[in-house]
This record gives C-alpha cells, sequence and structure tokens, in this order.
C-alpha cells in the first residue's frame, strides 16, 4: 500500500515558491509526494508527467521538464548526476518530512546535500543501486586515468600538474628541463600524441 505523505504546512512558507509558475508549484509537490522516502526522485519528464499529470493535456512532459528547470534555478530541487542516471531531490525535505520508517532508498544520495549517505553508498553493495555506482566508479577509474596519461592536460609539460590538480613535486636535487621530458609524436588523422614523464621518472641531472 502506498505510504501516505502529506504536505508539510512549510511548504508553502518557501520564499522562492513565491516566483514560481503556479503549474510549476504542482509538479514540485507532486515530486515530494512521489519522490521516495528521501525526497529523491530520478530526472524523466516523461514520467513525472505521467505521475502528477494523468489527465491533463494541456500539460506536457516539456512543461514538466520546464518545470524543473525553473525548481532547479529557484533551489526548491537540486539535479545531480550519478553514474549516467539523471537524479533530483527536493532541498528542505528535511525541515519539512519527518517519515517514521523511512523505505530505503533505491536511488544513490546526492553528493553535495548528502555527504555522509553518499560516502556510505561509495562502499555499499546494495543490488538496488549497484549499477549506478558501478558505473561512477568505472567513470572515476577512466578520469583519473587520464589525467594520469596527462590526456586534458594541453600540450606543454608544465601544464600536467597544473591541470591533473595534483601538486608538482618540489625537490631540490631533481631539475627537470622541459627538453628532457620524453615526447613521441604520432602524426595522423587521430591527431598527436604526446606522452609525458613524470618528474620522478626522469634521472637526476648530475
Ligand atoms: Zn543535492
Amino acid at each position: 500500500m502506498p505510504r501516505k505523505r502529506m504536505t508539510h504546512p512549510g511548504f508553502f512558507e518557501s520564499e522562492n515558491l513565491a516566483d514560481l509558475d503556479i503549474a510549476a508549484m504542482i509538479t514540485y509537490q507532486g515530486i515530494w509526494v512521489f519522490g521516495d522516502d528521501r525526497g529523491r526522485i530520478q530526472e524523466d519528464a516523461e514520467f513525472i508527467k505521467f505521475k502528477v499529470w494523468p489527465r491533463r493535456k494541456s500539460v506536457t512532459a516539456t512543461d514538466v521538464a520546464d518545470h524543473i528547470e525553473a525548481l532547479v534555478d529557484g533551489e526548491q530541487l537540486c539535479r545531480y548526476k550519478i553514474g549516467g542516471g539523471d537524479f533530483l531531490h527536493t532541498i528542505a525535505w528535511h525541515e519539512h518530512q519527518k517519515i517514521s520508517h523511512p523505505t530505503p532508498s533505491k536511488l544513490p544520495p546526492c553528493p553535495v546535500h548528502q555527504p555522509l549517505e553518499y560516502k556510505v553508498w561509495w562502499k555499499d553493495d546494495d543490488t538496488a543501486t549497484d549499477r549506478w555506482r558501478k558505473r561512477e566508479k568505472a567513470g572515476q577509474r577512466a578520469k583519473s586515468a587520464q589525467e594520469e596519461i596527462g590526456i586534458d592536460s594541453g600540450t606543454s609539460p608544465e601544464n600536467v600538474w597544473s591541470n591533473s590538480g595534483a601538486t608538482p613535486p618540489q625537490c631540490s636535487s631533481v631539475q627537470v628541463r622541459s627538453d628532457q621530458a620524453e615526447i613521441r609524436s604520432d602524426s595522423g588523422e587521430s591527431g598527436t600524441e604526446i606522452k609525458f614523464v613524470r618528474p620522478s621518472q626522469i634521472r637526476q641531472i648530475p
């Protein structure tokens, strides 16, 4: 049986709500109702239209997508992406909702607003959210591998460190000149591949 969820009076007192289109406000209320017990829902305008506006033909999924944009702009909703999935959660959820026996969420937590939950989720192995976790981890591994070989680092060796966000090793006994970096160029249609050598891998200058 679906959980009965009341809209808290605080819902109507939200400051930003006054600037919202009435239809967007109803979509917002629908997201409170049809979101899970952590206030999360997949960002799927078609689905939200189907749930919140089942009989109203004049409101389309495109309208609902516009409502979502307005709600994200007004900071009623937070939009986040995990493992290729698009999610929304209501930002004021905890202030207004007290659910006594919440059903565990089948959607990943927001790393910004629910950082502790996100940490736990990251190490968890629940099957409901595993596909996003796996893809998120694979994506992060690929990203760090790219940074490792300097794909996003532009063309000069100096940029390798600044773009990877890492601190260049500060060691007075090792001096690196740009002409010591191994640069391999393969000219072809795919472009030029440049491989940089870490300063630590370069032999010490006598
Ligand atoms: Zn968030």
